[in-house]
């Protein structure tokens, strides 16, 4: 048989925002990183994601400052540096949707409005867009009566982020199937170690060797972990019931509008497609609550909220659809929203979660000290590139690509 060693310093499982982000780093810094990837890069949460680069604010909403956001609120400098070609990677291709995300009052919750605001934890971080002229379009209407806040908080079309990610880096990647018996990839071990990553192309069998495997696999880890027989970190699912609405207004929206809770009553995205249209796409609390509801179930409520916060829209003529998917996540112990990118070193691999796409700087950090940790050093990766027959993934499609005519 016809065996080849391909040596690495870094083989990285799974081209979501977490895994994209470490590999480009590790290349970046001189690292011989490889990225395995066994459908599309980006086409996992990451293109679901509503693309808000997070600082936290929405996470005091229960008037505390909490862990998560004091971790998380660096995070939309770290991107903003990254948009300008002046960060750790180079986002300087990618597409800003908007400059900031907005928070708004229906009109009807003003004191809350009134005590969450008036926390430190806010203050020079959110303001109130007082100016008629300076409100998004859409809210310059007159039946409008709610207040506006415009949160540091930027947001990206995911899509551009990800082709940005691997550009110039695809000799890089590794288009895998681990399909028992039939795929062409599968994880050898060795006493709780992993030992290579085998994957056969032809009559040639690569035996692909790491000094550091990192899993940012997110759902797909609890299989990868199953094949290579560690239980911990263990994971879990937060299901979340999303809805889009493709419509012909013109006005996109990025905000999230306040309820009585602590979680948004509605976070709206809005996302342009080829036709001149916007997929205006809804998260928040109609998300969480709406998981046992039908497709049909949830559109009837989306369009009843809409109704009710944002009555001058016309939805007449709009198409309608929704998409289930999951949060991955480490396990907390009472579903908790975890606090900050998450690592966790098992034998040569390390475990991760960044469990919030605005925290992928956060983890390449975490994984680079647990690499200086064991010694790992760049080596020279000037040449370093896959046998040229071997398949690269793909860039994902848009998230609602396959849901509108
Ligand atoms: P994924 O994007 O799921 O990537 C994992 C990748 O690994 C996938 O490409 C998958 O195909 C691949 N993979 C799986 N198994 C294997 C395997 N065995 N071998 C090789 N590859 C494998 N966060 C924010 O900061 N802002 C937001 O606005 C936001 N909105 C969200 C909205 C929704 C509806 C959801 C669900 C999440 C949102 N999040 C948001 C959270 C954010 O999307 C996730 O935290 C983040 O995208 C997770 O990235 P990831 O790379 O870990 O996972």
């Amino acid at each position: 048989d016809n065996v080849t060693g391909i040596n690495t310093d870094v083989v990285v499982i799974g081209g979501g925002i977490a895994g994209l982000w470490l590999f480009n780093t590790l290349n970046k810094q001189g690292y011989k990183a490889l990225l395995l990837e066994d459908e599309t890069l980006g086409g996992g949460q990451t293109i679901k994601s509503q693309g808000i680069v997070h600082g936290g604010t929405k996470y005091t909403l229960s008037g505390n400052l909490t862990k998560a956001a004091e971790c998380i609120a660096g995070m939309p400098q770290r991107w903003r540096d990254a948009l300008a070609g002046q960060g750790d990677v180079d986002l300087s291709d990618a597409r800003v949707l908007s400059e900031y995300h907005y928070l708004w009052s229906p009109g009807d919750i003003a004191s809350r409005m009134t005590s969450f605001f008036a926390s430190k934890a806010l203050r020079g971080r959110v303001n109130q867009v007082k100016d008629r002229e300076n409100l998004p379009a859409i809210f310059r209407n007159d039946s409008f009566r709610g207040k506006v806040y415009e949160l540091n908080e930027i947001v990206l079309d995911i899509q551009t982020v990800v082709k940005s990610l691997v550009k110039g880096l695809e000799s890089r990647t590794l288009k895998v199937d681990w399909t028992p018996d039939s795929g062409d990839s599968r994880l050898v071990t060795d006493n709780g170690e992993i030992a290579f990553i085998e994957h056969t192309q032809g009559n040639v069998t690569y035996r692909i060797h790491a000094r550091k495997f990192v899993l940012t696999a997110g759902e797909g880890a609890r299989t990868l972990m199953g094949r290579w027989g560690i239980s911990e970190p263990e994971m879990q699912l937060r299901p979340l019931h999303m809805v889009m609405v493709k419509h012909a207004h013109p006005d996109p929206l990025y905000a999230h509008c306040l309820g009585v809770k602590t979680v948004p009553r509605m976070t709206v995205t809005s996302h342009p497609t080829e036709d001149g249209q916007w997929v205006w796409y809804l998260g928040g609390e109609i998300a969480e609550d709406g998981v046992e509801r039908t497709s049909e179930e949830q559109i009837r409520v989306a369009r009843r909220e809409l109704a009710a916060i944002l009555p001058w829209v016309n939805f007449d003529n709009a198409q309608w659809s929704t998409l289930r998917v999951n949060r991955a996540e480490p396990k907390q112990s009472k579903l908790l929203r975890p606090d900050a990118a998450f690592c966790q070193s098992v034998g040569n691999g390390i475990v991760t979660w960044p469990t919030k796409l605005a925290l992928a700087p956060n983890l390449a950090d975490e994984v680079g000290h647990l690499l200086d940790a064991d010694g790992i050093q760049p080596s020279d990766n000037e040449s370093f590139a896959l046998p040229d027959n071997l398949k690269h993934p793909q860039v994902c499609e848009q998230f609602w690509s396959k849901h509108f005519d």
